[in-house]
């Protein structure tokens, strides 16, 4: 494969920008490759700089579950840019994007937006300690919920990664309030609301986690969290900026049938531009300014373009029949793999949740971040580098998702469960060798 350009443009990113990205998660350093610079991209494809065309399962990381360049989204940004690009004065598409997400996300009856996850979740977490009077945030390990300081803690995604402890730059005090624990386990739950369950403002949690792979919830432990939450008057927080609208229209929580008191939205929310969103019940959030005394603000919140592009995409989103389409194309892919695991003789756990999924080269299921821990992660930056020769696109880590959209077929898909045996067939040989 021809890497000529990307290479040079490397260089040249990497003089003017930490590690050459503007997101840890984009370098190729975890599976030892420097990342393709992209030219342009189009339904399940994306070309780099280079001309080589990959099927790509990154689609920026979730919100392109359409694929890339949407023909409706481009149109609706493209008409809406024509009339301004931003007002910092409310518009009616704010309004009805609002409606949309709160007719659409059942526990949701009234809603911020605001211009990324990272800000959903932050300012969620403010939201539940001005709310309950309360300090202490339970979060999960391997969880990640953006980058702000109290919620750098054990984190998944990038963090995990780059196999980074603490962070320099958070302060303790920041993180002294933030206690995480194992995925999955409602005893430790339970054990640590016993010791410091009235001083809780909230537990966040990812319904799916999605940040150190993909991790399901076993069955009870949503439910478990939405018990807790009630005997400790405390409020649950579903961070759904990969599951929102990903896993139905209305989210884990509709799929799950468990209602937390906020969401953060964020990824596919903003069909591809920068939203995030945070909601719940209208006496929660009428807790920020201006009606009450939390403050929260944003320059660029709701901006047009981005509220175009996310109306377009929630509309289009409303039909469960797209979702059944996700499902069917996602068991396909998952079983796919799997006989090409056991055909190799390679042990991979697939885990996927409809069109997202991931494969941990491990031989035992994944429940939490310890378990993820133990896969075999120089087995992932082969089979990464093999698959991207094929011209399969897949995130540089062992500790991501891969997401489908509705652009990729299903010629697509065979062409990747090919792909996946030959790189499994390396692994082999590089551990026969
Ligand atoms: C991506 C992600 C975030 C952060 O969103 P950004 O838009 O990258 O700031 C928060 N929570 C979860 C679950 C995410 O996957």
């Amino acid at each position: 494969m021809n890497k000529v350009m990307s290479e040079k443009l490397f260089e040249r990113a990497c003089k003017v920008m930490p590690g050459g990205v503007n997101s840890p998660v984009r370098s190729g350093k975890a599976v030892g490759a420097s990342p393709i610079f992209v030219s342009r991209a189009e339904g399940a494809y994306i070309w780099d700089e280079d001309g080589n065309k990959f099927i790509d399962y990154v689609c920026s990381w979730g919100p392109l579950i359409l694929g890339h360049a949407h023909p409706d989204v481009v149109n609706a940004i493209c008409k809406t840019a024509k009339k301004g690009t931003s007002y910092g004065i409310p518009t009616r598409l704010e309004v009805e994007m609002a409606e949309l997400v709160a007719h659409m996300v059942p526990s949701i009856e009234m809603v911020r937006f605001v211009n990324s996850g990272t800000e959903a979740t932050m300012s969620a977490l403010r939201l539940a300690r001005g709310f309950t009077g309360r300090s202490k945030i339970i979060k999960f390990t391997g969880c990640y919920h953006g980058h702000s300081d109290c919620l750098l803690v054990s984190s998944g995604s990038g963090v995990a990664t780059l196999g980074i402890p603490g962070c320099p730059g958070v302060p303790e005090s920041f993180v002294s309030s933030t206690i995480s624990i194992p995925y999955n386990d409602i005893d430790a739950v339970q054990s640590v609301m016993n010791q410091v369950g009235d001083d809780v403002a909230a537990i966040i949690v990812e319904p799916v986690a999605g940040n150190m792979g993909v991790v399901p919830p076993q069955e009870g432990f949503l439910e478990g969290l939405r018990e807790v939450c009630d005997r400790w008057k405390c409020l649950l927080i579903f961070d759904e900026v990969i599951t929102g609208f990903r896993l139905s229209s209305g989210g884990a929580q509709q799929l799950f049938k468990v209602l937390p008191d906020i969401t953060c939205l964020g990824k596919i929310i903003g069909g591809g531009l920068p939203v995030g969103a945070y909601g719940g019940k209208a006496d929660i959030m009428k807790h920020i300014a201006p009606v009450g005394s939390i403050y929260q603000a944003g320059t660029l919140s709701g901006n047009p373009l981005a509220m175009a592009a996310g109306l377009t995409t929630l509309k289009i989103l409303q039909d469960d029949a797209l979702y059944r389409e996700l499902e069917e194309k996602g068991a396909y892919l998952e079983q796919g793999l799997k006989n090409a695991a056991s055909k190799v003789g390679v042990p991979v756990t697939i885990q996927r949740i409809g069109s997202m999924g991931c494969g941990f080269f491990t031989d035992s299921p994944v429940k939490n971040f310890e378990d993820a821990q133990k896969c075999d992660t120089d087995a992932y930056a082969l089979f990464w580098n093999t698959m991207l020769n094929e011209g399969i696109y897949l995130a540089p880590s062992q500790f991501e998702a891969f997401f489908i959209s509705t652009a990729h077929s299903y010629n697509d898909l065979d062409k990747t469960i090919e792909a996946a045996e030959k790189s499994l067939r390396k692994i082999l040989e590089s551990r026969q060798r």
